[in-house]
């Protein structure tokens, strides 16, 4: 195997999970997203570990990973959150995969493949409240649930609407939300009264499982913090605190881990990597890491450091294509195949990196891309 793995704990997803159940209520559904390789972590493993766990429905974006989950032997259900194209329909329908419906032509669709299928198709409908990603709109909800619940080859299963800035303490982001869910509120009521059972009603990500509690109705749909990243970054964590919510027992899933597959000494006034942007300030040990921007590991990257048995050391230079390297200083006892951690266990976190490559802690586990081998651990 490459010195370059990323270790899964899924024995922190099964803590993290049941954080989220302590929080949100035992009793109420969860459906965590595996969308996008389960954040990066293996959509399969992680599925499996947390349907043992008490999660009792997965969501996905694409009717490939769907596909997967279900070749794997996965039986629970399993929502698409994006809109598959027409001729994805049929392998949707036939792997139970169910669809958020926003429209007559997408329920339409659902029913006319679950009927070629020989299926009845559980759908569940997406109303958009202030997203303004996919969904209907609240005033059309009624009339295309009555639609979708009259379609003999649909199981109209449950109600859902997507939060915008759920994950923000500031005030203007939580009156939206609030405003969002008190037209998810009034759009419940209008389904209710054109005679149809709403069914599972879900409306919160990570951000509203953590700050907002009337958005968790029937079922949360969290994905960040099952993989131990608050989506509320520092200040968003400061801000909870504030207002007197408790953080969340979460811990990183992902840890990103190399080994020193070089070492050599600079001298003072030799630079390293491209663009020389790193000189040596004194004669230093450098140690060349295999793992590079190929891997997920952002280009831009700089200002980190990563963990070598008890101490961090500094990235210097810039991340390569397939290689970094690393300043252990002027005198140094650490040889080469040793254990650098990058990112989870006791080193720095995924949402450092994210931090200082200006993006969330969600795309730098979705970054570690297949070249990275996952080494699943409970
Ligand atoms: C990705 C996604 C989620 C989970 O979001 P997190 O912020 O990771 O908790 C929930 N619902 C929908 C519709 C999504 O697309």
């Amino acid at each position: 195997m490459r010195a370059t793995r990323a270790i899964v704990h899924l024995g922190r997803l099964v803590q993290n999970i049941q954080a989220v159940r302590g929080r949100v209520g035992g009793e109420r559904l969860v459906c965590m997203a595996v969308k996008a390789d389960a954040y990066g972590h293996g959509s399969v493993r992680a599925a499996k570990a947390a349907l043992e766990a008490g999660v009792r429905y997965l969501a996905v974006a694409t009717v490939d990973e769907g596909i997967l989950l279900r070749e794997q032997g996965i039986d629970a259900p399993i929502i698409l959150l994006s809109a598959p194209q027409p001729d994805e329909l049929f392998d949707m329908a036939a792997n139970d995969l169910s669809p958020l419906v926003s429209d007559r032509e997408s329920a339409a669709g659902a029913a006319e493949a679950a009927a070629r299928a020989g299926k009845r198709l559980q759908v569940h409908l997406k109303v958009d409240t202030g997203m303004g990603r996919i969904g209907v709109s609240p005033e059309d909800a009624a009339d295309l649930a009555v639609f979708a619940a009259s379609q003999a080859p649909l199981v109209y299963a449950g109600t859902a609407t997507h939060l915008a800035v759920a994950d923000s303490t500031a005030e203007a982001d939580i009156a939206f939300t609030k405003t969002q869910l008190a037209l998810f509120g009034k759009t419940l009521a209008a389904i209710r009264q054109a005679g149809v059972d709403p069914g599972i009603v879900h409306a919160a990500n990570s951000g509203g499982v953590l700050l907002h509690e009337d958005s968790w109705f029937d079922m949360v749909r969290p994905g960040i913090v099952l993989y131990g990243y608050s989506p509320l970054g520092k200040a968003g964590d400061a801000g909870a605190a504030a207002l007197g919510i408790k953080p969340l027992d979460i811990k990183p899933v992902m840890e990103l881990r190399s080994k020193i597959a070089f070492i050599k000494k600079v001298k003072k006034g030799e630079t390293v990597s491209y663009g020389r942007l790193w000189t040596a300030p004194e004669d230093t040990w450098i140690a060349t890491i295999p793992l590079g921007y190929a891997d997920g590991l952002p280009r831009a990257l700089a200002d980190f450091s990563v963990r070598i048995r008890d101490s961090f050391y500094p990235l210097v230079g810039r991340v390569c294509m397939d290689q970094c390297m690393v300043s252990l200083g002027r005198e140094t006892d650490i040889g080469r195949w040793e254990e650098v951690t990058i990112f989870g266990g006791s080193a720095a976190g995924a949402s450092d990196i994210a931090e200082r490559t200006g993006t969330i802690p969600y795309e730098i586990t979705c970054n570690i891309n297949h070249r990275v081998p996952r080494v699943y651990q409970d």
